[in-house]
C-alpha cells in the first residue's frame, strides 16, 4: 500500500529525487520585479511593491484594508494588540495549530484558553466553545466576557483554517457575538480558501495571512493584516513604529513595532500573487487524484468541509489508528518521500502546559492519526 503512495506521489512530481513536503515554486516575473527593486534602491523599508503587494492582496481577499508586515507571526500580534487582548487576559484557540497561535498571545502577556476542535473541520469547535462558555463563563454588568472561576477576562477568540480548511464560521461569529469575544483569524494557511463564498479572514474583526517560505505563495518572510480601514489604519501606525507622518520630522505618539515587510519582500509577493490561481487550481487537481487514490483504503483523505472551498495548501490523510500512521510516516519518509506528522498539541509544549482547557477529544484523536502528504505545486501547472 505505502509503496503504491511513494510511486503515485513520484508521479505527480515526475522525478526520482527527494520529494519535500511543500516547496515554492517561481515561475512568473519573480527576477523581473526583484531586479527592479534593487535598480530602484528602494529594497528596504518604504518603496512602491509594498503599497501595490497591499492592493493586491486586498483586491483578491476582498478586504476593505491590507497591511503587509514582516511574517505572519508579526501580523498575529498586531492582530491581537489591536483586539484589546491585554496583560492576563485568555485568548480561545485551539490546541492543534502551529506554535505561532499561541505564541503571539503569549507576547501579549495573555494566555490561551484550548477548546476542542471539529473532527471535519480539524479547526476550533463552535459547539465545544459554546459549551465550554455556557458551563465557565458569565458576561459581567460591563460587558465584558469572564471566567466564573477567578474572573478572568476572556477577550478573544482566534481560530485556525488547518492546512487551508475553514472553521464552521458562521456558527464560530455566533458564539463570539453571544459571548462578547472579538474574533481574529489566523488565516495563516487559507489564503485562496472561501467559505460561502467570502475569503477566510474576513469573518473576524481581524484576519491574518503569512507568506512563509512553505506556504501556498511567499514572499521569503511575510505576513499580511487583513482588516477595515479604521483598524487597518492603526495596523500600519502600530507596525511602522507609530511615526506621526512628516517629510523630515521624528515623532512617534506610542510604542510602536518596526514590524513592516520590506519593498524586496513585496515585489517577490507580487509577482507570486500574480500566480496564485494557477497554484490554487494545481493543488486543487492534486488534492483531487489523491482523493481519488485513497478511495476504498482504510485511509481517508482530509477534504473540504461543506459550503466551502479550501486552497488544498497540504493535504493530509486520517490514518485507522496510530500503528498505520508510524508505518506510513516509516516507509514514506525512508523512501525519499517526504510526509509529516500533524503537530503535537500545544497543551503538551512546556510553555503552555498549564494553560486553562475543556476537554479535547478530537484534536487528541487526530494528533494520533493525521499525515501530511507532499503537497507542492505540481510541474505540469500551466
Ligand atoms: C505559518 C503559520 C503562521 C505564521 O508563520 P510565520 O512563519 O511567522 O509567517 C501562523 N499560524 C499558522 C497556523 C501557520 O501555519
Amino acid at each position: 500500500m505505502f509503496d503504491r503512495l511513494v510511486s503515485f506521489v513520484r508521479e505527480q512530481y515526475a522525478t526520482n529525487e527527494f520529494i519535500p513536503l511543500h516547496a515554492p515554486v517561481f515561475r512568473g516575473r519573480e527576477r523581473e520585479l526583484l531586479v527592479d527593486t534593487i535598480d530602484s534602491t528602494f529594497v528596504s523599508s518604504v518603496g512602491a511593491y509594498v503599497d501595490r503587494f497591499e492592493k493586491d492582496t486586498a483586491a483578491f481577499t476582498g478586504s476593505p484594508r491590507a497591511v503587509a508586515v514582516m511574517n505572519g507571526t508579526a501580523a498575529l500580534h498586531i492582530a491581537l494588540v489591536l483586539a484589546g487582548v491585554e496583560r492576563d487576559d485568555l485568548v480561545v484557540t485551539q490546541s492543534l495549530t502551529f506554535v505561532a497561535t499561541c505564541n503571539a498571545i503569549a507576547y501579549c502577556g495573555a494566555e490561551p484558553l484550548f477548546i476542542d476542535v471539529d473532527r471535519h473541520t480539524l479547526g476550533l469547535s463552535p459547539g465545544a466553545l459554546g459549551a465550554w462558555l455556557e458551563e465557565h463563563a458569565r458576561i459581567d454588568d460591563d460587558g465584558v466576557c469572564r471566567t466564573r472561576d477567578g474572573g478572568r477576562r476572556i477577550r478573544a477568540c482566534l481560530p485556525m483554517h488547518t492546512f487551508g480548511h475553514p472553521v464552521d464560521l458562521d456558527a464560530l461569529v455566533a458564539v463570539c457575538d453571544r459571548w462578547h469575544l472579538v474574533l481574529v483569524e489566523d488565516a495563516a494557511e487559507s489564503l485562496g480558501s472561501y467559505y460561502k463564498g467570502r475569503h477566510t479572514g474576513n469573518f473576524g474583526r481581524i484576519g491574518v495571512l503569512s507568506f512563509n517560505g512553505n506556504k501556498i505563495m511567499t514572499t521569503g518572510g511575510g505576513g499580511m493584516v487583513l482588516a477595515d480601514e479604521a483598524i487597518g489604519k492603526r495596523a500600519k501606525h502600530l507596525t511602522t513604529t507609530a511615526k506621526i507622518p512628516h517629510p523630515y520630522e521624528f515623532f512617534h505618539d506610542e510604542v510602536g513595532y518596526n514590524y513592516r515587510m520590506p519593498n524586496l519582500n513585496a515585489a517577490l509577493g507580487c509577482a507570486q500573487l500574480e500566480q496564485l490561481p494557477a497554484f490554487l487550481a494545481s493543488k486543487r487537481a492534486l488534492a483531487e487524484r489523491y482523493i481519488a487514490f485513497f478511495a476504498g483504503t482504510d485511509l481517508q483523505p482530509i477534504v473540504e468541509p461543506e459550503h466551502c472551498r479550501s486552497n488544498y495548501w497540504l493535504n493530509g490523510v486520517v490514518c485507522d489508528n496510530p500503528e498505520q500512521r508510524e508505518a506510513l510516516l516509516k516507509a514514506t519518509n525512508e523512501a525519499g518521500v517526504m510526509t509529516r506528522p500533524i503537530w503535537a498539541l500545544m497543551n503538551r509544549l512546556p510553555l503552555f502546559a498549564n494553560a486553562p482547557r475543556g476537554p479535547l477529544d478530537n484534536a487528541e484523536w487526530l494528533e494520533a492519526r493525521v499525515v501530511n502528504l507532499p503537497s507542492s505545486v505540481t510541474p505540469d501547472t500551466p
